[in-house]
Parts: structure tokens; C-alpha cells; sequence
């Protein structure tokens, strides 16, 4: 695996690929590496394609300046699973690279209603943040095909909204959200729940198994009340959690059985903020066993 740290180099490295006939698959992260991340890279690992991870903690996409202190930096770590998962590029920028002097902040993107929801309205300005660095890592790496974790689902539709705003071909990849054996999404941020917190942590999972095993036609109140408390009961401090129509994020209040929807949810665990979601109309799962909602 080469890790170059320049943009220079790296886009000398990515053209000499392209000349040779290679497609470019390309995985943005933030580092504090696990295997959801990895399963975007083995995704990303296809005949004939070089795949590019990136690892930059943003500055422009956290709201809270202290969550961005506190983010993980596991780097060794870091470069050792990356090694082992095949990745042929690993891009290390520093902030100066990606964002150098003279560069100047382009215009707010149109994010539209996606930025006035959930993550748009619980974190201000944090899709700005990540649309910034998307177009940024975008324009020098100049992937074919973009992978990223359908964890962050407000996120995927932002980013692609971004690639129509910037008129891409880049194909954006969805990738199914990796969990611990008890259900909880993998995160970086999982790394800072102490014990406690982390058991319980898994009840945002069995949360959101509540609401998929028991949406029916009719108002979505009364089956979320019940979600809620459960996360109350467990300790857990509900941001949202919410229905809302899978392509649109538009809140469901009222579902004609129909309609494709998910349930996001954000939820604090002591000082760590968790997110996670569920599409509800994709095929059933049985709940899992020892889930007892009521
Ligand atoms: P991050 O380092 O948190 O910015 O995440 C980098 C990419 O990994 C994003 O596209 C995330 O959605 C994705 N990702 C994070 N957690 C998971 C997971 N548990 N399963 C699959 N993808 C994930």
C-alpha cells in the first residue's frame, strides 16, 4: 500500500493508473478504523480498479469543537488493517492540504430540505462541513465509484445530492451498516463508551428492531412513544428518533403500508453521541432474541 500525504503525488499516482486502464474506487473516512469501514474497502476492491482510502478528521463538519478533541486518532492501527484489506492508496492529508491558504470557502450548497432534518438540524452546518471536503477530496481524487455506509444515511443522500450539484459521473455506493454481535452499529465513537454505556448501548438497535418488527398502516405516534421510552428506559438521551420516508426524509406521520420509509435515530450514551437507522419496509428480520419492548 502506497500512503501518500501530498496532493501532487497522489494525483500523478492516480493518473498514471488511468492511463493504464484502471477505474478509480475511492473510500473517504475519518480514520479509528473498524470493519465497517473496511467492508466499504472491500467493496471498493474490484478487478481492474485501484482503491483510494482517505483518512482526514474534518474540521469543517463538527459543530461541536469539543467532539472534534475528543474524535479518535488510531492511525498505526489505522495503516496496519488498511495493509491487510488489500488497499492499494491510502491518502493522508494534513489540514493545509486539503484546505491551503488562498482557498477559499465556496458558496453554501443547495442541500434543500435534507439540511433542515435530523443531522441537518441537530449538528448546524455540519453537511456544509461535509459537502466542503467532499467536493474537495472529490475533485483530487476523481473517483468513478464512491463508497460509503449506509450508518450514515442522511449523509449518503447529501453526498448525493453533491455529486448532482457538482454534474458528477461518480457512482455512489451504499454499503450495508456492519454491527456488533448484539446489533449495535460499528462507529469510531463506540470506542468511547465505557462499560456500562456500552451495553446499553445496543438498545438503539433493538429500538429501531421494535419499530420494523411492528409498523403497521396507521399513525406512527404511538409505536415511536413506545420506542422512545424504551431508549429512556435504558439511559439513553433521544436527539430524535423518527419515521420518515426513505427517499425523501420527509417525517412520516401516518403510514399507508405502502410507502418506503426508515427510522433514524441519535441518541446520547453518557457524553457519546450514537446514530444509527433501519430501513422498515425492506424485508423482515425477526427481532432479535431477549428484545422485550412494551
Ligand atoms: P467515518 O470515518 O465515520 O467518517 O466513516 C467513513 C465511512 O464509513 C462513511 O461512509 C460511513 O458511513 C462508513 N461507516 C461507518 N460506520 C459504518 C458501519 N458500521 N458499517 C458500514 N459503514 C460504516
Amino acid at each position: 500500500m502506497l500512503i501518500i500525504k501530498k496532493v501532487r503525488e497522489l494525483t500523478a499516482v492516480i493518473a498514471s493508473h488511468r492511463n493504464n486502464g484502471y477505474s478509480i474506487g475511492f473510500v473517504p473516512t475519518m480514520g479509528a478504523l473498524h470493519a465497517g469501514h473496511l467492508s466499504l474497502l472491500s467493496a471498493a476492491r474490484r478487478p481492474r480498479q485501484l482503491s483510494v482510502a482517505s483518512i482526514f478528521v474534518n474540521p469543517a463538519q463538527f459543530n461541536d469543537p469539543a467532539d472534534f478533541e475528543k474524535y479518535p486518532v488510531t492511525i498505526e492501527n489505522d495503516i496496519v488493517l488498511l495493509e491487510k484489506s488489500g488497499c492499494d492508496i491510502l491518502f493522508l492529508p494534513t489540514v493545509a492540504e486539503i484546505y491551503p491558504a488562498g482557498w477559499s470557502s465556496p458558496a453554501p450548497y443547495d442541500l434543500g430540505f435534507l439540511e433542515t432534518v435530523f443531522e441537518g438540524s441537530s449538528r448546524p452546518g455540519h453537511f456544509q462541513g461535509v459537502c466542503r471536503v467532499m467536493e474537495r477530496l472529490l475533485s483530487i481524487v476523481g473517483p468513478d465509484n464512491l463508497y460509503m455506509g449506509q450508518k450514515d444515511y442522511q449523509q449518503c443522500m447529501v453526498v448525493g445530492r453533491l455529486l448532482n450539484l457538482m454534474s458528477s459521473a461518480c457512482s455512489l455506493h451504499t454499503c450495508p451498516t456492519l454491527r456488533e454481535a448484539d446489533g449495535l452499529a460499528m462507529s469510531s465513537r463506540n470506542m468511547r463508551l465505557d462499560a456500562e454505556a456500552r451495553k446499553r448501548a445496543t438498545g438503539i438497535y433493538q429500538a429501531l428492531c421494535f419499530l420494523k418488527a411492528g409498523l403497521r398502516p396507521g399513525p406512527t405516534d404511538p409505536i415511536l412513544d413506545k420506542a422512545k421510552k424504551f431508549l429512556d428506559n435504558n439511559a439513553f438521551k433521544t436527539d430524535y428518533l423518527s419515521i420518515a420516508d426513505a427517499r425523501t426524509l420527509a417525517p412520516v406521520q401516518q403510514w399507508d403500508g405502502l410507502q418506503p420509509v426508515v427510522a433514524l435515530a441519535a441518541a446520547w450514551q453518557k457524553d457519546v453521541r450514537l446514530i444509527d437507522n433501519m430501513v422498515l419496509t425492506e424485508t423482515r428480520q425477526p427481532i432479535e432474541a431477549g428484545t422485550v419492548i412494551s
